[in-house]
């Protein structure tokens, strides 16, 4: 550790853990903090909503460290569909420009509720939205926007935007009956594919607790197995855990569409 102070601030707001062989490792209280560990290098984020341990990269040589394990675990348990549902009711009333919108986490009450934002600019493939003023224990969990009658994917721009810890979903195709939608989980410049609401269980609730994707299970047998997305993981990014830039004010999203055909 140097001795400048700014080092030793960037320490506590996300320190490096070795992951202990023998003993117990010491429970992550909030925030970031890396694990270093056996079988990778892994990143725990712990917020009002969110709880989640996710490895970022392999480690291609054998260390002395205990192993560490994926899990993704929401403080609300399911995304509830009724209010995904009343998210893409109004994005059909917009088409065919783009809608955007939030799921809000009541962190007193352990709710959620929607927030529609007031579109100030708005297209078929971009929105600039007005985000409304938050309550103290209030927080942005689940970032939703619409592409109209086009597909549901993750733009460019969408990777540009999507930063701070959130969790993500799209929506697409609103002019058929049952729409396209994607979520998931940006950390910091990291990207996890979740499971589509709708394809999980048959009442469309998505299983949060203590849920562990197939697809982090291969990617810990197999680095090539990550998805592109991992790549992504900028090392500049930066270390906002509770939402940051969408707690209130203005934000842009353009999702040019064509970059991401085929
Ligand atoms: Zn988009």
């Amino acid at each position: 550790m140097t001795a400048d102070p700014r080092d030793a601030a960037i320490g506590v707001s996300c320190p490096v853990v070795a992951v202990p062989r023998f003993g117990a490792l010491e429970p992550h209280s909030s925030g970031q903090r890396m694990l270093l560990a056996r079988n990778g290098l892994f990143v725990q984020i712990k917020t009002p909503w969110l709880d989640c341990t996710t490895r970022v990269a392999e480690v291609g040589m054998h260390l002395p460290y205990g192993a560490a394990a994926e899990a993704i675990t929401f403080a609300f348990g399911v995304v509830p569909l009724g209010l995904l549902e009343r998210f893409i009711a109004a994005a059909r009333r917009t088409m065919p420009n783009e809608a955007a919108g939030a799921l809000v986490y009541d962190a007193r009450s352990g709710a959620l509720r929607l927030a529609t934002h007031e579109a100030i600019e708005v297209g078929p493939g971009h929105v600039r939205y007005r985000i409304e003023e938050l309550a103290a224990d209030e927080l942005v969990a689940i970032d939703l926007h619409s592409h109209g009658r086009l597909g549901a994917f993750w733009s460019g721009e969408d990777d540009r935007d999507d930063q701070g810890v959130r969790v993500c979903g799209v929506f697409g195709n609103l002019d058929r009956e049952r729409p396209t939608g994607r979520f998931r989980l940006a950390l910091n410049g990291l990207f996890r594919e979740l499971p589509h609401p709708w394809a999980v269980e048959p009442d469309g609730a998505l299983p949060a607790q203590e849920r562990r994707l197939d697809a982090e299970r291969r990617g810990a047998e197999d680095a090539s197995a990550l998805p592109r997305e991992d790549k992504q993981g900028g090392s500049n990014a930066p270390l906002i855990v509770h939402g940051g830039p969408l707690q209130s004010g203005h934000r842009r999203r353009a999702c040019r569409w064509r970059a991401r055909r085929g």
